[in-house]
């Protein structure tokens, strides 16, 4: 027999877009539910460094002192190169700010904080369900139905669907949103934890790209650590025939990082993700909207995704709330949000590619990165990037590359090329430009992503 409720918003994911945004909403005064295949705790397929953008919110959801709770210690400082250019140094905090601008959390520890956050908000929660069809009415989406893991059919009635489903977004599927600015991923990542790894006496995030190589590490919770490798794409097939030992030759390639996983203990087996494409899509239709991944999903490699989906969605319930008190006018109320978080996020979707894509960097990009690396105010705009607190355009926009051009040009050492590097990033940058003007929407099939799991140790 098939059981139906009825709320004002149905949230169907329960991360980190679904179960923050529900919490609003309730907390707004709105009935809300949330649906999840999953059950919590319960990991997922991310690493999870993020920033203090996002922690703003972990607090204002009255989650960050249970998340401190599981033992990640606040990343204060950060190890970053990229090539030779040293751009290390703790990143800026303001006076008022959380004495914590970065942290990683593995996502079994992190999600649940976010569920128990919306629980004690008072959403219902239903959990172990998945979403597979949606309820319209006349053209409009009224609700969604789902079957639980015994296969008892559900169907959940209300003013509004929102899907924080993740990149490979049902709800996306069902209503037909078309993605746009698609990119395809250079470079893989593997990854995997460790204990007894030497504590520092300020806690640290490694960032260093070399070439081909990445090297990304953090103390994460519960006394583990992650290092993580993104090498080119070009090295999947060594990876697949031998993953311990790629990883090992790429981790090498960061001395720090090499140093303190080598004597420490390897607890879990290797993961990863081979291939991926970052897109926006269609952020609302009639009666629906995406919201974290589920709409907009950008290269990891920055690690700006949870904090990015806990911005967009405290916007969101925002427009959702007024949307609720002039029914009239919630289309529109959340049509300015897509235009929003287009805005916010279209400069670091494309950073997060361009610091995701194989092989050197660009020689100019690199001169750029020298002069901020000599000037602590600007390496200090730069760290900002990550925590989404200055826009790449305030450190990489044209006077920053007309200076570094002009630099090269000076130099007998660097003159060649130099020009024609810069003219590529130019026609680059303007492409992007005019492209945000006419996006080129695709109803190209979602992408068949490439997961591993690999090397079982004794202890995973
Ligand atoms: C390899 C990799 C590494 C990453 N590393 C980082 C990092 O270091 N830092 C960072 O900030 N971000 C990182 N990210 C990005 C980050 O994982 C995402 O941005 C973030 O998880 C987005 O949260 P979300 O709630 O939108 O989606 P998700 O976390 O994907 O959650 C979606 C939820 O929807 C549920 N769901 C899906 N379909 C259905 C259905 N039909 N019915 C019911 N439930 C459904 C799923 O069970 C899931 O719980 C990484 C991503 C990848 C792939």
């Amino acid at each position: 027999m098939s059981v139906s409720e009825r709320f004002d918003v149905i949230v169907v994911g329960a991360r980190c877009a679904g179960s923050p945004l529900a919490t609003f909403l309730q907390r707004a005064g709105l009935s809300v539910c949330v649906v999840d295949q999953a059950e919590f705790p319960s990991d997922t397929l991310s690493t999870h460094m993020f920033q203090l953008s996002g922690i703003e919110i972990l607090q204002k959801l009255g989650a960050l002192d249970g998340i401190l709770a599981e033992g990640a210690p606040p990343i204060t400082d950060c190890y970053m190169k990229f090539e030779d250019v040293d751009l290390s140094g703790p990143p800026r905090l303001r006076p008022h700010d959380p004495k914590v601008p970065m942290l990683c959390v593995r996502r079994i520890a992190l999600d649940v904080h976010l569920v128990a956050a919306a629980r004690a908000a008072g959403v219902e929660m239903r959990l172990h369900r998945r979403v597979v069809g949606l309820i319209e009415d006349d053209g409009r989406v009224v609700g969604v139905r789902t079957v639980d893991r015994e296969g008892k059919v559900a169907t959940l009635r209300a003013d509004l669907v929102v899907g924080a489903d993740g990149r490979l977004s049902t709800i996306a599927r069902l209503t037909g949103a078309r993605r746009y600015h698609v990119t395809t991923s250079e470079r893989m990542s593997s990854w995997a934890y460790y204990r007894g790894v030497p504590k520092q006496p300020v806690a640290k995030v490694y960032y260093h790209r070399k070439g081909d190589d990445f090297v990304v590490a953090a103390p994460a919770d519960n006394g583990h650590f992650v290092a993580i490798v993104c090498p080119s794409l070009d090295e999947r097939e060594a990876y697949r025939v031998d993953g311990e030992g790629a990883y090992w030759r790429t981790i090498e390639g960061c001395a720090p990082v090499a140093e303190l996983v080598r004597g420490a203990e390897r607890v879990t087996k290797f993961r990863g993700l081979t291939r991926f494409e970052g897109f926006f899509r269609e952020a609302t239709g009639r009666g629906w909207v995406l919201a974290g991944d589920a709409g907009h999903f950008k290269d990891p490699t920055p690690g700006q995704g949870i904090s990015d989906a806990l911005r967009q969605v405290e916007k969101l319930s925002e427009a959702i709330v007024r949307g609720f008190s002039r029914p009239d006018r919630r289309d529109e109320e959340l049509r300015r949000w897509w235009r929003w978080r287009d805005a916010d996020a279209m400069q670091h979707y494309w950073f997060a590619a361009d610091i995701g894509k194989r092989g050197p960097i660009s020689p100019v990009l690199l001169e750029i990165l020298r002069g901020v690396a000599a000037n602590e105010e600007l390496r200090q705009d730069f760290l900002d990037i990550f925590l989404h607190r200055a826009y790449p355009r305030e450190v990489f926009g044209f006077g920053a590359l007309a200076m570094a051009t002009a630099r090269m040009l000076a130099d007998p050492h660097k003159r060649r090329g130099a020009l024609g590097e810069a003219a590529k990033l130019v026609a680059e940058e303007l492409g992007r430009r005019k492209q945000a003007l006419r996006p080129r929407l695709t109803e190209k099939a979602i992408v068949d992503e490439m997961q591993f799991d690999q090397q079982t140790t004794s202890a995973a």
